[in-house]
């Protein structure tokens, strides 16, 4: 799950992180208010979207720059009617960008330098991962190909936590000067704390600034959060903002099946994690594209197959239906069930159907079949999972 930046600097704030002063607003007239409030005459007004490099984005309207500096209150008003309700794109929204709700206006911070400082999980290392580098505010993947030396790498013991010689280790690594060093420490060692206590699987702050009087300020912030600890984590719960998600995704969430959106035709039903994968491989290898990721689960339920055939049904990109199942845990009967419900639904509330083609092999199967058979839809049966695959391929071709 991810969060806004403003939402990210509230939280920052709860840890005693440096954050610029501001607020978010909805309307132009709020964000005047809240830059008459600041009472400063250096502010900044930024796009609130679940996405980076929005200082170089440009508005579909041809308005450039999701984040601007800003003089006055009139101005910040100007500018958020410039922003609000439009659609910014920015290299990480892709071309269809995303509807700028919420803007939030904050203090501008005269700046020295900009740096760049992360915590995330690493895999290989199974430890949490401190990557800083002097080049902030530039996209560290850039960094790390130009100047890969530039970049600073300190795992962490997940027992024993950042210790303190580790953060004067950073910072003087950044080149921190004495006189900042105790605030560059405190704002590393809080960032750390904040990550482990709401469960993130990733902080990202780029840029981290050194102000012109040498203090220290995270002036940007993406978080991620695991979804699998989100159920100890109401609060971070409550600043999930659904506008920003896949609404396939959204819906599919609402009764907890692993679902990822993705632009072919041929939606997947699959059981496991491993067949969905290997659904999605043999889809490619016959020259077809899946229209998803979706792994039902070991132990889904009639009405969880029944959402997740809706779901797939629902997406106009989805030209055929390739339905492929192990029967294990999950028996054949339960998903064929599912499925005669989810048609039978659909077709009672006259909604588009596209072909169905389904394999299903395991526990029940002749159950499962039988099922099928017996309710009289056209569903193609497929042998095996190559013939599955050529039949949905040779469905989404016809059209
Ligand atoms: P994004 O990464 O989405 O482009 P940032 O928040 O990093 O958005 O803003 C882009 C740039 O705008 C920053 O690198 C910084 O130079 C400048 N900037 C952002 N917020 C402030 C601020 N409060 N004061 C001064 N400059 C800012
Ligand atoms: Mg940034």
């Amino acid at each position: 799950m991810n969060i806004h930046e403003y939402q990210a600097k509230q939280l920052m704030e709860k840890f005693g992180i440096a954050v610029p002063g501001g607020a978010v607003a909805e309307t132009p007239e709020e964000a005047e208010r809240i830059a008459r409030s600041l009472g400063k005459n250096n502010l900044v007004i930024k796009s609130q979207i679940h996405a980076g490099g929005r200082g170089k984005g440009t508005f579909k309207s041809g308005f450039k720059g999701g984040v601007h500096l800003a003089k006055t209150a009139n101005q910040v008003r100007d500018l958020a009617e410039h922003m609000l309700g439009q659609t910014l794109v920015t290299h990480q929204t892709g071309p269809e960008g995303r509807v700028v709700r919420k803007v939030l206006v904050t203090e501008a911070m005269e700046i020295k330098r900009e740096l760049y400082f992360a915590i995330l999980i690493d895999r290989a290392l199974s430890t949490p991962l401190i990557i800083a580098s002097t080049e902030g505010g530039v996209e560290i993947e850039t960094v790390a190909e130009t100047h890969p030396e530039k970049i600073i790498r300190e795992p962490i013991h997940p027992a024993l936590g950042l210790q303190p010689y580790q953060t004067r280790k950073i910072a003087r690594q950044l080149g921190f000067a004495s006189s900042e060093m105790r605030s560059a420490c405190k704002l590393f060692a809080g960032l750390y704390k904040l990550f482990i206590k709401s469960d993130c699987s990733m902080v990202e702050v780029n840029p981290l600034v050194v102000t012109v009087g040498g203090e220290v300020f995270a002036l940007d912030a993406k978080f991620n959060f695991d979804d699998n600890a989100l159920f100890r984590q109401p609060d971070i719960v409550g600043l999930r903002d659904v506008e920003e998600e896949d609404p396939r995704e959204v819906e599919a969430s609402k009764f907890h099946l692993n679902y990822i959106g993705l632009d072919g035709k041929i939606g997947c039903m699959v059981n496991g994690a491993g067949l969905a994968m290997a659904t999605m491989d043999i889809i490619k290898l016959y020259g077809g594209e899946p229209a998803n990721f979706l792994d039902v689960g070991g132990g889904a339920t009639e009405q969880q197959v029944t959402e997740a055939f809706k779901i797939l049904m629902a997406d106009r990109k989805v030209e055929a239906i390739l339905v492929n199942i192990f029967g294990g845990i999950m028996k054949c009967d339960v998903i064929a069930q599912g499925i005669i419900n989810a048609i039978h639904f659909l077709e009672t509330q006259e909604r588009r159907m596209v072909p169905v083609i389904v394999r299903l092999e395991g526990t029940n199967v002749e159950m499962g079949r039988k099922l099928i058979e017996e309710s009289g839809l056209s569903v193609q049966a497929a042998s095996g999972l190559t013939e599955a695959a050529q039949l949905a391929v040779a469905a989404t071709q016809k059209n």
